[in-house]
């Protein structure tokens, strides 16, 4: 017989707190086990962005996937404005917007990507062109021929995002909950299971005997981590003809050192180069785009991560969050996986999750008010425990 327990949500990263936070605001009985500590996996690995859509406007394909970020980018709004299922008026922010700069010369072929084709779309991402003396204080020593424009797009302290998110009153969380899928769904007695591990996601599903080739995908990135950082910078340098900036850079602190993390399209590039070689190329890059930066008190270290997602037909980014109902899974109790692609699109993975589970008609228990969740530990970011003269400058 059917249970009318809990769903049962399995991971702790953006996907599966933000799922439970509107699953329980929709009045549903949720219970999360996280096999370690909340987003230890790509989640505060991530760059924090909130993104508008603005990268995307570069691209025709692209495009696609901005449509799915509305419904994202309308909860977000909700939530920092008191509304919905998470509150986050004050939460810390590391920067309220975003700056897009170019390097010289390379403005116009840019410019008709953003306001030609898919003007529309540029504007509702909320895009402004600076002026030169409206230039942050980060940008003002650029050379002549440097352009520059501010983005609405907010980037977010990812802990304490996930902190907020811990502690909405939506059901308890079990850290150390180790165990495949099926053993989890009869230790809480849950009506449905919701895969939303990550990576963890392979091999949840191979516990279960699906196969997860045809579901999953990774794609790796090979970060940098530059300690000793000059000022405070947050940014992505376009290049043309690509949606992908060819940096991207976030700015936090760690023991005191100011830290950018950089990423964007140095980090697709970097996955076969060791550490050295592509601290290398990262000093390269920031030269040849950010020169007026002094590099001389910054230390250096790299990290490598997979963005684990569910498979797109050609092994790219797919255009949206991805939910799937899992058919032929070795247990009675009925099963999805989930991936949110971004964690900005984890808003609307929920609620897509949300609708396929009433449309399969689970019965859950309704929402009764829990055991606060304070005490689960919210993983560090990677870069917290990487001594800061790991590496020096090359
Ligand atoms: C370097 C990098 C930068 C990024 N930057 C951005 C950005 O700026 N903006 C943006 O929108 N997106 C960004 N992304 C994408 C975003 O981080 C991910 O889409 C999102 O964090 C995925 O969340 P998740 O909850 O699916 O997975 P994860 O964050 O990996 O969380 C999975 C959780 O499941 C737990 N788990 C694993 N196995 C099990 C198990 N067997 N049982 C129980 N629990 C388990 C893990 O411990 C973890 O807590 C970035 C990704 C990377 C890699």
């Amino acid at each position: 017989m059917a249970s009318n327990g809990p769903i049962l949500i399995i991971g702790g990263g953006i996907a599966g707190l933000y799922a439970r936070a509107l699953l329980a605001w929709h009045g549903r009985a949720v219970v999360l086990a996280e096999r370690t500590m909340l987003g230890d996996g790509q989640t505060v690995a991530s760059q924090g962005i909130l993104h508008r859509g603005v990268k995307y406007a570069l691209s025709r394909k692209a495009a696609r996937a901005a449509d799915s970020l509305e419904q994202s980018l309308k909860a977000w709004d909700d939530h920092f404005a008191g509304r919905g299922c998470v509150d986050l008026r004050d939460l810390p922010v590391v920067a309220p917007r975003m700056h897009l700069w170019t390097r010289p010369g390379s403005v116009s072929s840019i410019m008709g990507s953003l306001t030609g084709m898919a003007a529309s779309l540029a504007m509702k991402s909320g895009v402004r062109r600076l002026a030169r003396a409206d230039f942050p204080s980060s940008l003002a020593p650029a050379p002549e021929g440097v352009s520059a424009w501010e983005v609405e797009e907010r980037c977010i302290d990812v802990r304490a995002l996930l902190a907020r998110l811990r502690d909405v009153d939506a059901g308890p969380i079990v850290a150390g909950a180790g165990g495949g899928a099926a053993e989890l769904a009869a230790r809480f007695d849950a009506s449905a299971v919701v895969l939303a591990a990550g990576a963890g996601n392979e091999s949840l599903l191979s516990g279960l005997s699906i196969d997860p080739s045809p579901l999953c995908q990774r794609r790796p990135l090979h970060m940098v981590v530059m300690r000793g950082a000059p000022f405070d910078f947050n940014g992505h340098c376009l290049q043309e003809l690509s949606d992908k900036p060819r940096l991207t850079i976030t700015t936090s602190k760690a023991d005191g050192d100011r830290v950018w993390y950089i990423g964007g399209d140095i980090a697709e590039r970097g996955v076969d180069l060791d550490e050295a070689a592509q601290v290398r190329a990262a000093v390269s890059e920031l030269e040849s785009c950010i020169g007026w930066a002094d590099l001389r008190h910054a230390t250096w270290s790299t990290l490598r991560i997979d963005r684990a997602e569910g498979r797109s037909d050609d092994g790219s980014r797919p255009d949206g969050p991805v939910c799937r109902r899992l058919r032929g899974a070795s247990m009675e109790t009925p099963a999805w996986v989930v991936w949110p692609t971004k964690l900005a699109l984890a808003p609307a993975l929920a609620a897509t999750l949300m609708t396929s589970l009433d449309d399969a008609g689970v019965a859950s228990a309704p929402r009764s008010t829990g055991p606060t969740n304070r005490d689960i530990p919210v993983c560090p970011l990677p870069w917290a425990s990487v001594p800061a003269s790991s590496q020096a400058a090359p």
